[in-house]
C-alpha cells in the first residue's frame, strides 16, 4: 500500500446476483491484502444460498470468511434484510424485487449502515458499493463517508450508460465519446426500443444517473483493453481500471457459488487435450425451451465432447424435461450436463479448447485468463455490448446468432468453426495476447496495480 500508516475502513456492498457477489469478494481480498479493514454486506437471501450450496444448514452464524481471516486478513461479515421473506424467489419475481430495490430498500440500508457506523470501534471511512445501486450518494452524505462505486462490468457499458442516447433511430451509434462506432443491436437491451418502460431499465438509467455523483468509480477492467473509453471517462470523474478481479488471482478461497458445484474434474480428465466445448449462460438470464433443444442437436451434430451447465431456471417456463427426449443417451460419454459448477476450475482444465457463453463479463474474463476462444450467445442486460467486444474489436471469437432463435446447424457449424476450423488457431493466438494484456496489467508495475495505487493516494487526500 502506498502509505502503511493508513488504514482505512470500507463497507463493501454488492448486488445480491452471482456476477456481482464474485467481483466483490475478490476485490474485499484485494484491499484487505493490502492492509485495508473491510465490512462486507451479503444479503440474507444471499447468506442462506450460500449456506445451502455447501449442503451445510441455514444457521446464520456461518462466516464465510473466517479462511480470509485466518490468512491475517481484516474482513469483517454482516448480512442485511432486504424485506422478502428467505424463501421468495428473487430471480422470477425481479420486477418486484427491483421495484423494491429501489423504493424501500434505501431507508433499510440507512437504518443498517447508521448500525455500523455506531457499532464500529474503527471508524468507517467509505462506502464500496455496487453501481446498480442507486443509494450509495445520498447515504454516503449522511454518514460523511467516501462514496466509491465499484463497476463490474467493462468501461464501454459504462460509457453507453453515461452518455443519454439520441431519440432519432439509427444503426450505428457514433457520437459517443470514447467509443468510436457501436450498432444499435449491440447495446444493452434496457436501452433498447420496447423496453424503455420496463423495471430494469428504470434501475439501470437511475443508477448510471446517481453513480455521476460518486466521488470515486472502480471498474473491472484493464486501462489496455478499453484506454479511449476509459481516458474519456476519466474527463468526467476519477475512474480506475482495476481489473481482472477474478477468482483465479486470489488464492484464499471464499464460498462464492449460489448454487451447489458438480464435480467435472475427472470428466475432463478423461478427454483429450482442447477437445471440450463448455457451455453456460450464467447464473441470472433465461432463455425457452426450444433454443435449448437448438443447441442440444447442435451439439450432438457438432460431435465434440461438452459440459453443458443446464440451470434449475435456465428456462422461463416448461422447465421440466427442456432436453430432448433420450439425449442423456444419445450423447453417451461425449457430454456432461450438470447443474452448476465452479466454473473457472472448469475452463482452466487443459481439456477446455471452446466456451459458449452468454458473455457475462466475469465468464468473457475468466475465458480470456484461460486463452479460451468464445461463441457468444448474448441474452440481456450488458452481454450484446461485451459479445461487441470480444467479436468485434478483440477478434476471440464468434458470434452464433443475432435475437433469440437459433437452429441446430448454426450452432454445430459455430462450434466446428471455434473448435476445429482454419481460423480457430487465430483465436487462440489473439485470446492467449489478451491474457497476456491482463496478466501484466496486475503485476507490480502493471497499469491496475498502479491505478489502485493512485485510488489510495485519492483517496487519502479525500479523507485527511
Ligand atoms: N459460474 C459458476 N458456475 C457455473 C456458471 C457460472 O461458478 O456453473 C460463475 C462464473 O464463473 C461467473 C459468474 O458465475 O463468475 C457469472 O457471472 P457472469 O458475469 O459471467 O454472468 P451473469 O451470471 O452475471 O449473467
Amino acid at each position: 500500500m502506498a502509505n502503511s500508516q493508513f488504514k482505512p475502513h470500507a463497507i463493501l456492498f454488492p448486488l445480491p446476483y452471482q456476477g456481482h457477489i464474485n467481483p466483490f469478494v475478490n476485490l474485499a481480498i484485494k484491499l484487505a491484502s493490502k492492509g485495508f479493514t473491510i465490512t462486507f454486506v451479503h444479503f440474507e437471501s444471499v447468506h442462506q444460498r450460500l449456506s445451502k450450496s455447501q449442503n451445510s444448514n441455514t444457521n446464520n452464524e456461518i462466516d464465510f470468511f473466517s479462511e480470509a481471516r485466518k490468512s491475517g486478513l481484516d474482513i469483517r461479515y454482516t448480512t442485511i434484510n432486504d424485506g422478502f421473506p428467505l424463501e421468495f424467489d428473487r430471480y422470477i419475481n425481479y420486477v418486484e424485487f427491483w421495484k423494491s430495490l429501489l423504493q424501500d430498500f434505501p431507508a433499510r440500508v440507512d437504518d443498517f449502515i447508521g448500525e455500523i457506523m455506531q457499532s464500529e470501534q474503527s471508524m468507517v471511512t467509505f462506502l464500496i458499493a455496487d453501481t446498480f445501486f442507486s443509494w450509495p450518494p445520498t447515504i454516503a452524505k449522511k454518514y460523511n463517508i467516501v462514496n466509491v462505486s465499484f463497476f463490474t462490468q467493462p468501461a464501454l457499458v459504462y460509457s453507453i450508460g453515461h452518455y443519454p442516447l439520441k431519440e432519432s433511430v439509427v444503426e450505428e451509434i457514433n457520437y459517443i465519446p470514447g467509443v468510436k462506432s457501436i450498432s444499435t443491436k449491440d447495446l444493452m437491451h434496457f436501452l433498447k426500443e420496447g423496453e424503455i418502460k420496463t423495471m430494469q431499465h428504470e434501475v439501470c438509467s437511475m443508477a448510471f444517473q446517481e453513480v455521476k455523483k460518486a466521488d470515486f468509480v472502480l471498474i473491472n477492467t484493464v486501462q489496455e483493453l478499453e484506454s479511449e473509453t476509459l481516458d474519456d471517462l476519466n474527463k468526467k470523474q476519477p475512474i480506475y481500471a482495476i481489473g481482472p478481479i477474478s477468482s483465479f488471482l486470489t488464492k484464499i478461497t471464499v464460498s462464492k457459488s449460489l448454487w451447489y458445484e458438480s464435480e467435472c474434474t475427472k470428466w475432463l480428465e478423461s478427454k483429450p487435450l482442447n477437445s471440450v466445448l463448455y457451455v453456460s449462460f450464467g447464473s441470472v438470464s433465461q432463455t425457452n425451451k426450444q433454443v435449448i433443444q437448438e443447441i442440444a442437436h447442435g451439439l450432438v451434430l457438432s460431435e465434440v465432447n461438452f459440459i453443458w451447465v443446464v440451470r434449475e431456471n435456465i428456462v422461463k417456463s416448461d422447465g421440466i424435461n427442456i432436453l430432448p427426449d433420450g439425449f442423456k443417451d444419445e450423447i453417451g460419454d461425449k457430454g456432461l450436463i450438470i447443474p452448476w459448477c465452479d466454473q473457472p476450475l472448469v475452463l482452466s482444465n487443459p481439456a477446455v479448447g471452446g466456451f459458449l457463453t452468454h458473455c457475462g463479463w466475469n465468464s468473457t474474463i475468466e475465458s480470456i485468463l484461460c486463452s479460451t476462444p468464445m461463441i457468444c450467445y448474448p441474452i440481456e442486460f450488458d452481454q450484446p455490448t461485451n459479445k461487441k467486444l470480444v467479436v468485434d474489436d478483440w477478434k476471440i471469437g464468434i458470434n452464433l446468432h443475432d435475437g433469440d432463435l437459433i437452429h441446430r446447424d448454426e450452432v454445430a457449424k459455430n462450434i466446428r468453426i471455434l473448435m476445429t476450423g482454419t481460423d480457430s488457431l487465430g483465436f487462440k493466438q489473439e485470446i492467449e495476447k489478451l491474457k497476456n494484456v491482463m496478466h501484466k496489467a496486475i503485476e507490480k508495475d502493471g497499469s491496475s496495480e498502479r491505478n489502485f495505487d493512485h485510488f489510495v493516494e485519492d483517496l487519502k487526500d479525500k479523507i485527511y
